[in-house]
């Protein structure tokens, strides 16, 4: 998602980094390249000439910095912008006072509705609500079954209409779940509303009744987001047809271009709540629109990689590492297998490798490590023993070839991760004698 944006807009800026100061005409070379930029990312006009339109007026008054050369302060108020067409501050989901709180996704079929359904669930089971899902999608055959099935993944109760009680109703269903949920004491229910292959008026109506006749707290729009210019349309239909509260934008984790994330924001006037990322139940997260720019501009979203690494590397694994490393001791195979296992625990490498500062560069680089690589290396290093973890030096060739042989993989896959981690271990000794205190080091040599 964003490749070519980011790429694009790096570009951009390389540009400009030599410049001591920036010249109107600078200024205007660099806002057309932009607005191509976001253009050919098939963000909405509109959209994209407001925005280029802020930027000039903003660099043409840009103080002299003493902090930031030109280009940074080219890249600060393009970064700012962003934020603000992503929608400035991440929203929350709104409670009602009485729960229970209802909220229903509406959107085109294929949109993502029913998955996200499941991921919503699983995300307010966690937040510590007891969530209902309500099958409402009655058109689409299976539609049911399939929120069932995710439902059951997320551990959280389904709603669906029973044999001879409103079947083929799904304004009947809807309004029948809400008071199933004060029965049994479910504070939030999540609607799943049928979609089409286009924006019809049948559909509309039938949204718009689901909704009249549940009072949602939330209308969530779910956009899929390589549909590309048609989201604008899309996105109006469903703002005008049912009303919507809130947008979340699915499928970001495809290689789509990015303009219907950028668009959809100014077009429907909501805030974007939620990202989805992947089919499983957990590549889904809050809408950070200031982490989303950051990885526009390919600065990385470190923000996201630390609370994921915050969440598997276990309070206690951390502090160890560091006074490990504070206290100058060796970094073992051991450590390094304790940390591979909780990078792995983190997702797919590839999605923790996009959000680095650079990545984008570096792309061709990092082709090759993937989570295979990963689980091969783990495999190494579990066929070693406690005393070859603990002093790698001892690995002579036959236990190389023992190792290879026991982990499923060549002398040279053994071969490599070992010169890998003495480069490893000598970078941990070189980062712990910067955080180390003096006279608390051990002089090891
Ligand atoms: P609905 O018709 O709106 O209910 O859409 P579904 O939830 O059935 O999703 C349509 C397809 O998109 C399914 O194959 C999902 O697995 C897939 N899908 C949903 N969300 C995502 C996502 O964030 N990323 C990816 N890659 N696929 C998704």
């Amino acid at each position: 998602m964003f490749d070519s944006l980011t790429e694009r807009l790096s570009g951009i800026f390389t540009q400009l980094r030599g410049k001591g100061r920036l010249s109107e005409a600078d200024i205007d070379a660099t806002a057309r390249e932009i607005r191509l930029a976001l253009l050919e990312a098939d963000v909405a006009l509109p959209v994209v000439k407001e925005f280029i339109a802020r930027v000039k007026e903003r660099a043409r008054g840009a103080e002299v910095s003493q902090a930031l050369n030109p280009a940074q302060q080219v890249i600060k108020i393009v970064h700012e912008e962003l934020v603000g067409v992503l929608g400035g501050e991440e929203r929350r989901l709104s409670f009602a006072k009485q729960p229970p709180t209802v909220i229903m996704l509406a959107g085109l079929q294929g949109a993502g509705k029913t998955t996200l359904a499941g991921k919503l669930g699983r995300w307010l089971r966690e937040q510590g609500h007891t969530p209902l899902l309500v099958a409402a999608d009655l058109q689409r055959p299976n539609a049911v079954n399939q929120l069932q099935i995710v439902g059951e993944r997320a551990g959280v109760e389904v709603y669906a209409p029973q044999p001879g009680n409103g079947v083929g109703d799904p304004i009947q269903v809807a309004a029948d779940s809400i008071d199933h949920a004060k029965r049994v004491q479910r504070d939030v229910v999540v609607i799943d509303t049928a979609g089409r292959l286009g924006v019809d008026a049948e559909m509309m109506a039938q949204a718009a009744s689901i909704r009249d006749v549940t009072s949602p707290d939330e209308v969530l729009f779910v956009i899929d987001a390589m549909i590309g210019q048609d989201a604008v349309a899309t996105a109006e239909a469903f703002r005008d047809g049912v009303g919507i509260t809130g947008v979340v934008l699915s499928k970001l984790d495809g290689d789509a271009r990015g303009g219907a994330a950028l668009s959809v924001r100014q077009v429907t006037g909501q805030p974007i709540m939620f990202a989805s990322t992947g089919e499983k139940l957990e590549d889904f997260d809050v809408f950070y629109p200031e982490r989303m720019a950051s990885r526009i501009l390919g600065m990385g979203d470190v923000l996201t990689l630390i609370e994921q690494a915050e969440k598997v590397f276990e309070a206690d694994q951390q502090e160890r590492m560091t006074a490990k490393l504070v206290g100058g001791e060796q970094f073992t195979l051991d450590d390094f297998l304790e940390q591979l296992i909780a990078i792995r625990r983190m997702g797919p490498i590839g999605n923790l490798l996009s959000m680095m500062p650079g990545a984008g560069q570096l792309k061709d680089q990092i082709a090759d490590i993937d989570d295979k690589h990963l689980d091969r290396v783990t495999a190494i290093i579990r066929s070693m023993t406690p005393a070859e973890r603990g002093t790698p030096k001892i690995i002579n060739g036959s236990r190389r070839v023992r190792i290879a042989t026991g982990s499923g993989t060549t002398v040279t896959d053994v071969n490599q991760l070992l010169e890998r981690f003495t480069e490893a271990q000598k970078m941990m000794k070189q980062m712990g004698g910067m955080m180390g205190l003096p006279g608390r080091r051990k002089a090891t040599k």
